[in-house]
């Protein structure tokens, strides 16, 4: 199997004396390295910049280690534009590409002086009555509608999706947000979700460039930066061929070259917002084996569970799954992977061939870095899991505690039970 996790046995068995699992790890230098690969893959763009989706990974600790390398945040709420702002992000560091906005969220961005993404036609008035005034810098969110399609096939239903402006309604809004003031204008458009093949974003940004060089024709709007936004995905698969940034870089380049160049506006920047392939392979998802059981088929029940990674249960998802220490273990049995909750889909995966499993082996979850802790729950009263980090000199830092009943209960404060339950969370210690 290609497969490999960034942590052996030996490492997790010492890790484990701090700190028990379940708990999902992060690889310090994996994610550097990655993302000064999506630096150079775009290094002929003099204004390109990574604005990494914080709702991918919310955790405060990785952001620094990202925008130690360049890179900006793409916020879409009030607490992930909290946490840029706690990490000294500020001014256009941070785009804010929300939708179905609330007023607060509007008026909390622009006050950091983010640069506002607007979703919908009706926002551009919902803005001014907000913030009582429309930014020099404003972007605007763009939806196709129909299909859309790529070599290999239908990749995803635009028309079908929630997001962004129709082409006439973008044209429409440039026009009156001109009118009103703005100076540089953006163009956003995300299309499709986790395109593991080099040629969406050249594609997607094909598309966009030649709408900018529309855009900027008719409306006379002076466009600054094209936000080719996320999707581009990650193997999640053993044999699945991952993407080459270095090749999405020279892809989008070439558009750029064909289209935006000859129109004159080789000066736009080139914005991403990638969030899955900058931090999905970066992080595992560690857990014991705790319960084997045997019915109509063979179960092995972990410590973690749909709370840590929801994923499997949402989507179907395919997470692979290494278990540590017997990495070159022949595959002989085939096990469903269980959380606790009371929910049959809390599998974290579904009839896979593994190597035997012993009570007390560890299993590493594998590309969790990116939409895992982060979408976790609470069902079940469980509590989420730690979030380490594994550091390039190979010690490992505590970035974010587990939950304990503390955390759980602290929104009960309000309630007279709130003293009986103190009493008994003191006399469990937690
Ligand atoms: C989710 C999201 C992203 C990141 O998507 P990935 O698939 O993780 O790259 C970027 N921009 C917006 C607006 C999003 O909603």
């Amino acid at each position: 199997m290609m497969k490999k996790p960034f942590v052996t046995k030996e490492q997790v068995d010492e890790i484990v004396k701090t700190y028990p699992t379940p708990f999902h790890i992060y690889d310090e230098k994996g994610i550097i390295e990655n993302a000064k690969a999506v630096y150079e893959a775009f290094s002929w763009n003099e204004g390109f910049r990574e604005y990494f989706a914080v709702k991918a990974t919310p955790n405060p600790r990785l952001m620094e280690i990202l925008k130690e390398q360049g890179c900006g945040f793409d916020c879409s709420s009030k607490t992930e534009l909290m946490l840029s702002k706690a990490v000294d992000a500020s001014g256009e560091d941070i785009m804010f590409s929300s939708n179905d906005t609330p007023a607060e969220e509007f008026a909390y961005a622009d006050k950091l002086g983010a640069i506002i993404n607007l979703d919908d036609f009706t926002h551009i008035e919902f803005l001014e009555k907000t913030i009582g005034k429309i930014p020099e810098t404003i972007s605007c969110r763009y939806n196709p509608g129909g299909v859309f399609e790529m070599s290999n096939g239908i990749m995803d239903n635009p028309g079908d999706s929630k997001y962004g402006m129709t082409k006439d309604q973008l044209f429409e809004a440039f026009k009156i947000l001109k009118e009103k003031g703005a100076k540089r204008f953006g163009i956003h458009a995300f299309l499709a979700s986790n395109t593991v093949t080099n040629e969406y974003y050249p594609m997607l940004a094909g598309q966009l460039f030649e709408l900018a060089v529309e855009l900027q024709n008719k409306t006379g709007a002076k466009i600054a930066f094209i936000n080719l936004s996320g999707g581009v995905g990650v193997p999640y698969l053993p044999d699945q061929p991952g993407n080459d940034i270095a090749v999405i870089g020279k892809g989008v380049h070439e558009q750029f070259d064909k289209i935006l160049v000859p129109a004159g506006m080789g000066d736009v920047s080139i914005f991403t917002e990638m969030g899955r392939f900058m931090m999905a392979p970066y992080g595992g998802l560690v857990t014991k084996a705790i319960h084997e059981k045997h019915i109509y088929k063979e179960y092995i029940g972990v410590d973690a569970c749909a709370v840590d990674l929801m994923r499997p249960a949402m989507y179907g998802s395919y997470h692979h799954i290494t278990v540590l220490g017997k990495e070159n273990a022949p595959l002989t049995e085939v096990y469903d992977v269980t959380g606790s909750l009371c929910e049959n889909n809390d599998k974290f995966a579904i009839e896979r061939s593994l190597p035997r499993i012993d009570m007390g082996d560890y299993l590493f979850i594998h590309d969790t870095g990116a939409h895992g802790y982060a979408m976790g729950y609470n069902y079940n009263g469980k509590l989420k899991s730690a979030e380490l980090l594994l550091k390039r000199d190979g010690s490992v830092e505590l970035i974010r505690r587990a939950e304990t009943p503390r955390d759980y209960f602290a929104t009960f404060d309000s309630l007279p039970v709130f003293e009986k339950l103190s009493e008994i969370m003191d006399e469990e210690s937690v």
